[in-house]
């Protein structure tokens, strides 16, 4: 029974114990609702197991052949330094089950019950687990995230995802990555720095669309500089397995390429099929997603969902904030919607980029007055090392009441430094109140407080 006395088994069944299924769980068995979870891989979800939280690992990983480069100009000599692959793969699958046993502990900590096999919607407040068991809730939340999207072309079988890039054999010496987006110049990044030779095919000419134009363009040249390729307005025709073992790859445009490995990372779809959701009349959006309130409410009135499964906005901490905000809206009587506006975010590509708010034209286009400050710097530590790379960071000003509307930085450590920029943003602050911080010198960050 249900611990509001009704007849229900649980007051919340979540199906999904990725970030924002774990947090939502959690938080309502901390209200005093009786929960249970179910989770057919691994309780973690992409950001523990296939996403974050490894490929972040990787980032520090790949960040040491610049790190022994540079050392020489400040003195060190390291001779005839290696880098091998099944060690940083091996340490780093055994972390994530490290993270992966901690989240199932703050699950039983907190007394939910995990069910760790698929499940699926059988009527109304009824949901039947793989093995037949059938169980029912009075609330249902749906937390399935999403999974990578792969083109439909002819040969697609013989690419992978980021899924499968934390678990190769070896490295390839050549791969080419299609997509534009995060998730393509991060592992651009990471294989470029280990060697491989990297190329990047995108359908438009346009990377990482969302953020500041400036700030993609100092990505694109910082790339090029370091070897990696990229091809534009390229859609894939197929790709053969050739007698040699090689992929070769044919795309509109441009000369047919071989390399070694092929990974997709053109976007992610929702997990909803399978579920049980078109019977249980829950809507869904056109790219399949759940369509949901703000109180992330789905069309039938006790099923809820949360995160990438609702395509908002696929961050990690949005399905945290959403997971926690709808625990306390319907088992902490504590309304909450998450407010989607002013989101901070980083790509961990080398450089990192990282922006909050609006870009400069999204600016130009909505507020149509707005004044950009711009610092275009070489960070200390790359003039020593001898490192031609520059950083810029850019603030934008709605030029009617002075108030910071977007910061966008690329350079070394700018998702950290954005993490704290992005509280001023979100708080309204003005230029003016930046500008009257003393800087903290010498730092790269004190060019957001020093620009006139
Ligand atoms: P993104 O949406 O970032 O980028 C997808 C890229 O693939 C775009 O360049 C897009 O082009 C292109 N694309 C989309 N569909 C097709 C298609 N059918 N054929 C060819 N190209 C296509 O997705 P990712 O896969 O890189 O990452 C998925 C999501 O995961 C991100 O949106 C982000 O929310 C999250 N993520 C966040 C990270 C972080 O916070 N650091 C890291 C990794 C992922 P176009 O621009 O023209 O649409």
């Amino acid at each position: 029974m249900a611990k509001d006395g009704t007849e229900y088994d649980y007051d919340l069944f979540t199906i999904g114990a990725g970030s924002g299924g774990v947090r939502a769980s959690r938080v309502a068995a901390s209200h005093g609702a009786k929960v249970a979870v179910a989770e057919e891989y691994r309780v973690g979800g992409t950001c523990v197991i296939r996403g974050c939280v490894p490929k972040k690992m990787l980032v520090y990983g790949a960040h040491f052949a610049e790190d022994l480069e540079d050392a020489k100009n400040f003195g060190w000599t390291i001779s005839n330094p290696k880098f091998e692959w099944t060690t940083l793969r091996d340490n780093v699958l055994r972390d994530v089950d490290r993270i992966s046993g901690l989240y199932g502990e703050t699950l039983e900590n907190n007394g939910v019950e995990v069910f760790t096999e698929h499940a699926e919607l059988t009527g109304p407040h009824e949901i039947t687990l793989v093995s037949g068991k059938v169980v029912t809730a009075r609330y249902i939340l749906i937390a399935t995230g999403a999974r990578p999207h792969v083109p439909d072309c002819p040969g697609s079988e013989h690419g992978i995802t980021s899924n499968e890039a934390f678990h190769l054999d070896a490295l390839p010496p050549r791969i080419l990555i299609a997509g534009g987006g995060y998730i393509a110049n991060e592992f651009a990044g990471i294989f470029n720095e280990f060697g491989t030779h990297v190329t990047i095919i995108n359908r438009t000419d346009t990377l990482l669309r969302h953020y500041d134009e400036s700030v993609r363009d100092r990505l694109l040249q910082i790339s090029t500089m370091k070897g990696i390729d990229f091809r534009f307005h390229a859609e894939f025709r197929g790709i053969e397995r050739t007698d040699e073992g090689c992929l070769k790859v044919s795309m509109t445009g441009h000369d047919d390429i071989e390399v070694d490995c092929v990974m997709f990372a053109t976007g992610r779809v929702p997990n909803t099929e399978g579920l049980g959701l078109d019977k249980a009349g829950v809507e869904l959006g056109d790219k399949g997603e759940i369509v949901v309130d703000r109180f992330s409410k789905t069309s039938v009135d006790h099923i809820y969902a949360v995160g990438d499964v609702t395509g908002r906005v696929q961050l990690t901490p949005v399905a945290i904030r959403e997971g926690h905000a709808f625990a306390d809206t319907v088992f902490g009587d504590n309304p909450t919607a998450v407010d989607h506006q002013c989101i901070p975010a980083a790509v961990f590509s080398h450089p990192p980029i990282a922006g909050v708010g609006l870009t400069e034209g999204e600016a130009r286009n909505t507020l149509g007055d707005v004044k950009v400050y711009q610092a275009d710097f070489r960070p200390m530590k790359n003039v020593l090392a001898g490192r031609n790379e520059r950083g810029l960071y850019k603030i934008i000003c709605n030029a009617g009441n002075d108030k910071i509307v977007g910061i966008h930085m690329i350079g070394p450590e700018a998702p950290e430094i954005m993490q704290a920029a992005a509280v001023a943003v979100k708080a309204g602050l003005t230029k003016a109140d930046f500008d009257a911080t003393v800087a903290i010198h010498p730092t790269m960050a004190e060019e957001l407080v020093l620009m006139r």
